[in-house]
């Protein structure tokens, strides 16, 4: 069973590629025994940034308006909160500021999905690891993530090690261990994501390496399912926990953007 757990990433329509309403999701996880579910769909970006997969700005007021619906609804029954998935692209931090600054937000991730223009995590354009050097890759994207670790706009990282997704595994190791420094030193934490167990890469990131090594550095985790149907919600958290508490890893979950636990 699933008590006490709270899925802290997961998705609702108004991203434009997920199914289920926001209560269907909340009915989902109560089904599931969970304790509680942050939202955190795709926040709006600049209207040129990867703008068919997330909401729009003009639709944010939307999206909290019906999670403060289901929070109503589902009190006393299941902890609903209000979060975004964010990401980290250089020049869009400004905005991304301005959102922060504009709801009462519980848990904000932090993500990269694109190494400049490629949206690297795409199944439609996975041949274009072909062409790069698995390392360099890595190294940029480790960058990337060092950067919104010292961004100071995140509570956590998304998906940590997500070129992998495809099977694409890092051949180094070092910028990885980087990243989690500044992680660390930022005092971040990491979204344990299962929907790595989903894909061709067929493990949750970040994988156990990253997680013994955060675990090192005393990064926390949050369980995320990124359910971006009713049906994922709570995907194998009972092994999640038990991978994070059999190498003395601590989940928590946000609120107000103040971590608990
Ligand atoms: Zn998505
Ligand atoms: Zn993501």
């Amino acid at each position: 069973m699933l008590s006490g757990l709270f899925d802290s990433h997961l998705h609702t329509p108004l991203c434009g590629h997920a199914t289920g309403t926001p209560r269907e999701y909340a009915q989902a996880a109560l089904d599931a025994g969970l304790a509680g579910l942050c939202f955190t769909d795709h926040s709006p970006m600049p209207a040129w940034y990867d703008a068919p997969w997330r909401m729009r700005l003009d639709q944010l007021q939307e999206y909290v308006d019906e999670v403060r619906a289901v929070q109503a609804e589902f009190a006393g029954r299941l902890d609903v909160r209000l979060g975004l998935e964010a990401d980290f692209h250089p020049g869009t931090e400004r905005f991304v500021e301005g959102l922060l600054a504009a709801h009462d937000w519980d848990y904000v991730i932090g993500s990269v999905h694109y190494l400049g223009a490629w949206g690297f995590d795409n199944p439609e354009f996975v041949a274009e690891y072909g062409a790069r050097d698995l390392a360099g890759l890595y190294g940029d994207y480790y960058t990337l993530v060092e950067g919104a670790a010292c961004s100071g706009l995140f509570n956590s990282i998304g998906h940590l090690d997500l070129p992998k997704k495809f099977g694409h595994r890092d051949p180094d190791g070092a910028a990885a261990l980087r990243a989690l420094d500044a992680v660390a030193a930022a005092g971040l934490a990491l979204d344990f994501n299962t929907a790595g167990w989903r894909k061709p890469v067929a493990e949750a990131y970040p994988s156990p390496d990253l997680v013994a090594e955060a675990v090192k550095r005393g990064i926390p985790f949050v369980l995320g399912s990124d359910a971006h149907k009713p049906g994922e919600m709570g995907h194998r958290f009972a092994e999640a926990a038990a991978l994070i508490e059999g190498v003395g890893g601590k989940i928590v979950t946000y609120v107000g953007r103040v971590r608990q636990g």
